[in-house]
């Protein structure tokens, strides 16, 4: 039977792709900080640990698995990556972990190692003009990304791209592009646009007013966790190693974003746009040339049915909290 280890099963992409392997009928070890927060683990083993303890990684990763998905990181949407406040937790814990992880695969024989990077790895001055970012995956050098967040994630590919070249490991980097979807967290300051528009939304009085962080004119792409979950997959089938781009090219402008979340309610609400030190680039979209050439992968729906699945899913979640008060 297929062996598997999800690092940060109790996350929102660890938790979701925890229930896809154990559909296909592989036998699943999640490992997490703590246990998910919307929906009890199928894994078929749940550990709750802290990777960047070596003992810890030593425990959970303790045998040849087939398939280990590194997908733990200190992480958060804008409020938590850019303020600098969380500069050396994240650099520190993540990195810590990817260097515990890919040592003990390695000790271990582990067959294929899967590692989630992220947008966040390119350069600032690549995406300046919100019409016009470029993130094709051969313009992250000379490196700049915006957040130690970037350059943990930039070392850490580096790091499982030298296990490959030294050890002959089978390694596989994708870069995600703002994965968004139900289970996904909404609120306490770690939540991602999609979610927090979507939150507010849903917590707004018809007729009033939700706020959006910047001008509201620096645009991103975002993708759907299912979409996300299938190129992941035949990512981890194929032979190409990467790094690759793991998102959609249907760029909008966070105002554009709130929009369509106004729409998808049926709330008549109006957009304020209020000044943060810490909005992020002014343009980022994923650049899928290399994806659709190596795997033949694009995303197959649009965004608005993404949003809408979303939405439903976090109203459902505001509404509950309100009747529980
Ligand atoms: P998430 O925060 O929901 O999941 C990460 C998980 O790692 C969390 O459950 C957290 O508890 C766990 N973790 C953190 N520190 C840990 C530790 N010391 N020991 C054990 N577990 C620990 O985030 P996600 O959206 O599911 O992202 C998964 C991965 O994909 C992350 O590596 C992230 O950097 C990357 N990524 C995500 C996106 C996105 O848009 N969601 C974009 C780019 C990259």
């Amino acid at each position: 039977m297929r062996t598997v280890l999800v690092c940060g099963a109790g996350g929102f992409i660890g938790g979701h792709l925890v229930k896809k392997l154990k559909k296909e009928g592989a036998w699943v070890r999640g490992v997490d900080c703590k246990e998910h927060e919307f929906a009890p683990s199928v894994a078929d083993e749940f550990i709750v640990g802290d990777l960047t303890k070596q003992e810890v990684v030593a425990s959970v990763l303790d045998r040849p698995f087939d398939e280990v998905y590194q997908l733990a990181a200190d992480m958060g949407g804008a409020g938590y990556i850019f303020t600098g406040e969380n500069d050396a937790n994240l650099m520190f814990n993540s990195a810590s972990i990817n260097l515990n992880i890919i040592q003990q695969a390695y000790l271990q024989k582990v067959k294929k190692i899967f590692y989630s990077s992220s947008a966040c790895i390119y350069p600032l001055y690549n995406q300046k003009d919100p019409g016009n970012p470029n993130c094709a995956e051969d313009s992250v050098y000379p490196a700049n990304p915006d957040s130690e967040y970037g350059w943990e994630k930039l070392f850490s590919e580096r790091l499982y791209q030298a296990f490959a070249r030294n050890h002959g490991m089978q390694v596989r980097i994708a870069r995600f592009h703002n994965v968004f979807g139900p289970e996904g967290t909404f609120s306490g300051g770690r939540e991602k646009a999609p979610a927090a528009m979507c939150r507010k939304v849903a917590e707004a009085e018809d007729g009033g007013v939700i706020e959006v962080w910047g001008d509201g004119k620096q645009t991103r792409s975002f993708l759907y966790i299912d979409e996300c979950l299938e190129a992941v997959e035949r990512f981890m089938k194929g032979s190409f190693e990467g790094p690759v781009n793991i998102g959609s090219e249907e760029m909008v402008s966070l105002n554009e974003l709130a929009q369509l979340v106004i729409d998808i309610s049926g709330k008549k609400l109006s957009i304020k746009n209020i000044p943060v030190s810490y909005e992020g680039v002014r343009g980022r979209t994923s650049d899928n040339r290399l994806i659709k050439e190596k795997l033949g992968w694009a995303p197959s729906r649009p965004l608005r049915e993404g949003i809408e699945k979303n939405y439903q899913w976090v109203l459902s979640q505001v509404t509950q909290s309100v009747s529980a008060i």
